[in-house]
């Protein structure tokens, strides 16, 4: 059987199980449609790898063997077939583009469904299938040159658009409903917009409240899940800023979310000079030496840390 048959089955097999009213198929469903989008990128790679080379291009191991004219010639060795991050080098280097971050939210929701959520339904996972949707239907269109439509059939072509187009339709009019609050920054109501229900992960998170962000409380269109403004604050904009913090920990830099020198909690955006969770900023500059404060040093008083150290030991002296 070829690669690519299996991908299409794999996909078509996890649509069903999304179709299916087995609850218990839901985490099969998001395993097949995973399984099958990985399965069409191999097969690009199988394409592309050289004859005589043992597909090369899908194996883990390549190596150089010389043949009866003395060329080189890099073959495929044993039984591992590449990963998620050998397929991004290889298209990378190929130069085949794909949506790497919708990927990844694909494979991020599909490792946390079995561990984190406990609550699971069709509607949690619409966000995997509208993802799944774009990235196939992309991915055969622009590299493969296939009518995605043909490719997959009529019927699983058909459940991939209309959950996209539900899924799209929800999440437009939560991210309305989310955009009518005040909140005390645009950053604080992105990080909501992004942010996934933690009983079912789906990123349907709306509100029916007007007015203050703080004081609302937000519903799980998928789950019907309801949370409160603080309980859900910290988490959403530590997760959104969690790529900032891995670079700034990794390379150094400006640490984008730190402690609250005011309230404690660890909801203060720095650069915007605010916290999402009291709605309070703290001072920036230092009023001894006017040197900017780092996200370190900032606190309830109005000094770097060199300074309230110098006097703090004046005041002893
Ligand atoms: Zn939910
Ligand atoms: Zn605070
Ligand atoms: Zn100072």
């Amino acid at each position: 059987m070829s690669i690519l048959k299996n991908a299409l089955d794999s996909i078509a097999i996890g649509l069903e199980d999304f179709e299916s009213s087995d609850e218990r198929r839901i985490i099969s469903s998001t395993r097949n449609i995973f399984a099958g989008i990985l399965l069409l990128f191999k097969h690009k790679l199988c394409e592309l790898s050289p004859e005589g080379s043992d597909e090369a291009l899908i194996k883990q191991q390549v190596l150089p063997e010389i043949d009866a004219t003395g060329a080189v010639n890099w073959i495929g060795k044993g039984k591992k077939t590449v990963d998620v991050k050998n397929i991004k080098d290889r298209f990378e280097s190929l130069d085949i583009s794909v949506d790497w971050k919708r990927l990844e939210r694909i494979n991020k929701y599909r490792n946390d469904i079995e561990h984190y959520y406990s609550t699971l339904n069709n509607d949690s996972i619409q966000q995997l299938i509208s993802d799944s949707f774009i990235i196939i239907r992309d991915f055969i269109a622009d590299e493969l040159k296939g009518d995605p439509k043909i490719l997959l059939g009529e019927k699983y072509w058909k459940i991939l658009v209309d959950v996209n187009e539900v899924y799209e339709k929800e999440k437009s009019a939560c991210n309305e409903a989310l955009e009518s609050l005040n909140f005390y920054s645009d950053e604080i109501c992105n990080a909501l917009i992004e942010y996934h229900c933690s009983e079912c992960g789906s990123g349907l998170l709306g509100s029916n409240d007007l007015g203050e962000a703080a004081e609302a409380t937000f519903i799980c269109r998928a789950c019907g899940n309801e949370s409160h403004y603080e309980d859900i604050a910290n988490d959403a904009v530590n997760e959104f800023y969690a790529y900032e913090a891995y670079l700034a920990h990794k390379d150094g830099g400006d640490t984008p979310v730190v402690d609250c020198p005011l309230c404690g909690h660890g909801a203060y955006i720095f650069h915007e000079g605010i916290c999402v969770s009291c709605g309070d900023s703290a001072a920036h500059e230092c009023v001894r030496c006017g040197c900017g404060i780092p996200p370190e040093e900032i606190s309830d008083g109005s000094l770097c840390g060199y300074c309230s150290h110098m006097v703090a030991k004046i005041m002893a002296e």
